[in-house]
Order: C-alpha cells, then sequence, then structure tokens
C-alpha cells in the first residue's frame, strides 16, 4: 500500500489486535487494527438507529408564547417546511439529516453483523464503496447546529423546551461518529477480503487477523 503522506509504498503485514502500522519513511499512521472493532460498530450502529427512530417520531421541541403552545417532531419540521414553501430546502433536510445516516448505520451493519462470524453478505463491496460515499454527506452536525442558531433567536419571542427527541439527535450525532470512526478504512476493506477468500477457499493472512 501507498502512504497518504509521502507516497512510499510499502508491503501490507499482517498485524495484531490493537496495533497500528506506520509508514517507514515519514512515520505516518498507515492503518490499525483497532480492538474489537466490529462489535464497537455494531454496538454504536444499533444505538444510532434507535436513537435515529426516537429523533423522528418524539418531540423535539416545544415552544410556548403568549398562551399558544406547539410541539413539533424533527419529522413534522420537513412537512413543515414543505408546506411553508421550502421546496429546496425541505428535500435538502431530509436527504441529508434522516436518509443518508440512516443508510450509512444500515450499510455499517449490513458489513459489519456477518463479518463478525466471519461470513459474507451478498453485494458486500457496493455496500462498502457506498458507505465510503456517503460519509461525506452526511450533514446531522449541520442541523443540530442549525437548531441552536434558531434556538437563540427564538427565546427572544417564546418559551423554548427540547424534547426527547433533540436528545436523540444528540445521541444519533455521537453515536454516527463512533461506529464510524471506530472501524479503520483498510480493516474493513481487508476483513471483507478475508471473508470473501474464505468463502472460496482457506487463507494464511491479511492484514487483519
Ligand atoms: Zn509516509
Amino acid at each position: 500500500m501507498a502512504c497518504h503522506f509521502c507516497d512510499s509504498l510499502h508491503e501490507a503485514q499482517l498485524i495484531e489486535e490493537g496495533q497500528e502500522a506506520h509508514c517507514l519513511t515519514c512515520g505516518q499512521p498507515l492503518y490499525r487494527n483497532r480492538p474489537q472493532s466490529l462489535e464497537r460498530a455494531i454496538a454504536f450502529g444499533t444505538t444510532g438507529i434507535l436513537f435515529f427512530i426516537a429523533m423522528i417520531f418524539l418531540p423535539f421541541m416545544t415552544l410556548d408564547a403568549q398562551g399558544n403552545s406547539m410541539t413539533t417532531t424533527a419529522g413534522q419540521t420537513v412537512i413543515r417546511l414543505w408546506l411553508n414553501g421550502g421546496y429546496l430546502i425541505a428535500p435538502a433536510v431530509f436527504i441529508f439529516t434522516f436518509l443518508l445516516p440512516f443508510l450509512q448505520l444500515c450499510s455499517l451493519l449490513y458489513l459489519c453483523t456477518p463479518l463478525l462470524s466471519g461470513r459474507t453478505f451478498p453485494g458486500m463491496i457496493f455496500v462498502a464503496k457506498l458507505l465510503n460515499g456517503l460519509q461525506a454527506w452526511v450533514m446531522v452536525e449541520v442541523f443540530f447546529l442549525g437548531t441552536i442558531i434558531s434556538l437563540l433567536k427564538l427565546v427572544t419571542l417564546a418559551d423554548v423546551s427540547m424534547g426527547l427527541g433533540f436528545w436523540s439527535m444528540v445521541g444519533l450525532m455521537l453515536s454516527l461518529a463512533a461506529s464510524v470512526g471506530g472501524i479503520d478504512k483498510m480493516e474493513l476493506w481487508d476483513r471483507i477480503e478475508l471473508a470473501k477468500a474464505r468463502k472460496d477457499a482457506p487463507v494464511e493472512g491479511g492484514l487483519v487477523c
């Protein structure tokens, strides 16, 4: 493999769980075998999906102004945006805040669950590429920042209280980061290759044991 920093070429050696391989020229990390990475990815991925469902359906925010109270969920936010003429914003919020994070969590679970027992599911290479491409487009953090900024404006006009849906979004953000960050890209590819090779014929090794 080539070092991302100095382009030196290395032969990718088998490394033990918890170890990290470094470039021999510049010392930058090349790949690592994180301890219990699959278990972590599955645990945080499942937690993320539960937080995701809670974020969509539980009350996100309650506004109280002059005796009028209004509660909304994150799912209703998109519908309200659309009804108020946000024909560009509503689909963008739906795609980048709801659809892509959900797809990211599902692809991660689709890859990691069978790999835990060394098995493969059909289309794993496609799903791994999809997972790779999705990372740049998941924008739950942007939605979170947007919510905080609008809160600063809203508190001067009404009494605002955050519901379980809001806190689920915080949980989703943390679970997403932990699940995707918990497993190395190289390690995931190597595990898929090993599992696929094992299916055809027993092999001796790869990056990850
Ligand atoms: Zn290097």
